[in-house]
């Protein structure tokens, strides 16, 4: 069995539908679990929807109508106007979606409510997809993520509870997926008292890994808008040059620092089981792509990563006291309650710095906690974060202007430099 998995950019309009489509035909009819994100943009939709409703802004109305606009319009590129392929269930979904905003008594905690309401985007992008495979001719079974992948209550970052996941797996999804083309939801689950979960941003390709590593399979496609991973952002950089492959090891690494084509939690799973992944172009899928896997010998080539929308947060005591591992601990636990991590972080006699992506609201529960921790902190927004990994000679010269360096750091194979662009 391989495992196939299409992001929001694969199926952002009917002609990517269409070429997702194609793909499948081609390179994966039988035997093959296909992994799908949101349409597009519309999980950055549903999230303006959420703020907008959580916190009863007029603009709420509009949003909602926008998110169904999109879809429908997708839809009836992909089905002649007689045909109610798809239609029947996303009409359905959406009332579900529009009922579950308005419920009141899902709003008691923000991260819980952002849930149960941004699970429609994957619900809805794979109705659609499921039902044009049918509508060209491709027999397939339409899963819900949430019945295999179940998961703790840490609403928006939620860890897989992965013996009770793996059972259901072997138990219901196994016996569907020998004999079906498969598909299903990425990034959303399950939590301990049926309510949905999700598993971070972008967080599809960690789905992928885990029905991958649970079912067996024998690899891990995971089609993207970029010929393969590349030793730097395509779109932000010229002349990256593709990574054919990569070790495990490399991978992670990568991915950490916000190589964004990777999601950072997929490797591990595959690792484990020591399941290749392959990263290929949904445009151009004869190319090679870069493999992953324990083969593949240690990285040769510097990689340029770049990280936006990054805060650095300086906590430093008051009177000049040192910052002792008590208060560190304090900090951590408040981080981890805040479900705040670091992509850096520094320490001296009175300061600690980190460096996290920017996130007003959980910046403001921070500030509210940290009166307690008799602590000042000051805040530095709108940085960005350039991570060189291996750093080799020349790879330097296209660094920014060290006058926009707010901080520089060495970790273990790479150079961050945090700037001000
Ligand atoms: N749709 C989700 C997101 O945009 C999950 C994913 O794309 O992997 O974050
Ligand atoms: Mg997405």
């Amino acid at each position: 069995m391989q495992i196939f998995k299409f992001g929001g950019a694969s199926v952002k309009d009917a002609e990517g539908v269409r070429n997702v489509a194609r793909i499948i035909e081609k390179y994966g009819q039988s035997n093959v679990l296909v992994v799908i994100s949101a349409m597009g943009k519309s999980t950055n939709a549903l999230e303006k929807i959420i703020h907008a409703s959580y916190h009863n802004e007029d603009s709420l109305a509009q949003h909602v109508a926008e998110f169904k606009q999109y879809h429908d319009e997708i839809l009836s590129e992909l089905f002649p106007a007689e045909h109610l392929f798809g239609r029947i269930d996303v009409q359905n979904l959406y009332l579900e979606l529009e009922c579950a905003i308005d419920n009141a008594n899902l709003k008691h905690d923000y991260d819980f409510y952002y849930d149960q309401i941004i699970a429609f985007g994957e619900l809805i992008s794979t109705r659609i997809v499921s039902a044009f495979l049918l509508f060209s001719g491709l027999r397939n079974q339409w899963v819900d993520s949430r019945n295999f992948i179940l998961t703790d209550d840490r609403y928006r970052d939620a860890k897989v509870m992965w013996e009770q996941t793996s059972t259901v797996i072997s138990n219901r999804l196994q016996p569907l997926a020998d004999k079906n083309l498969v598909i299903a939801q990425g990034f959303i689950g399950k939590g301990p008292n049926g309510e949905n979960t999700t598993l971070g941003r972008e967080g599809s390709d960690y789905t992928a890994a885990i029905f991958a590593r649970l079912l067996g399979a024998q690899s891990v496609t995971i089609w993207k808008d970029v010929p393969g991973v590349m030793n730097a952002d395509p779109k932000k950089f010229a002349n990256p040059i593709l990574l054919k492959e990569l070790s495990y090891a490399d991978a992670i690494e990568l991915a950490y620092y916000g190589a964004s084509v990777i999601h950072p939690k997929t490797i591990q799973p595959l690792q484990a089981a020591n399941i290749p992944l392959f990263v290929k172009s949904f445009s151009d899928p004869e190319q090679e792509g870069t493999r992953v896997d324990s083969r593949s010998t240690n990285l040769a080539q510097s990689c340029l990563i770049h990280k936006s929308n990054q805060a650095l947060l300086r906590f430093s005591t008051r009177n000049l006291t040192f910052i002792a591992e008590t208060q560190l601990m304090q900090l951590f636990t408040l981080f981890n309650a805040l479900k705040i991590r670091l992509n850096l972080m520094q320490n001296s006699a009175t300061h600690f710095t980190c460096v996290i992506d920017f996130n007003e609201s959980r910046l403001e529960s921070l500030k509210a906690e940290l009166d307690s921790l008799e602590m000042e902190l000051f805040v530095q927004p709108g940085l960005e974060m350039i991570s060189i990994y291996q750093p080799e000679p020349g790879i330097e010269a296209q660094l920014p202007d060290a006058s926009t360096w707010v901080l520089k750091q060495q970790t273990d194979r790479s150079t961050h430099y945090v700037i001000k662009p």
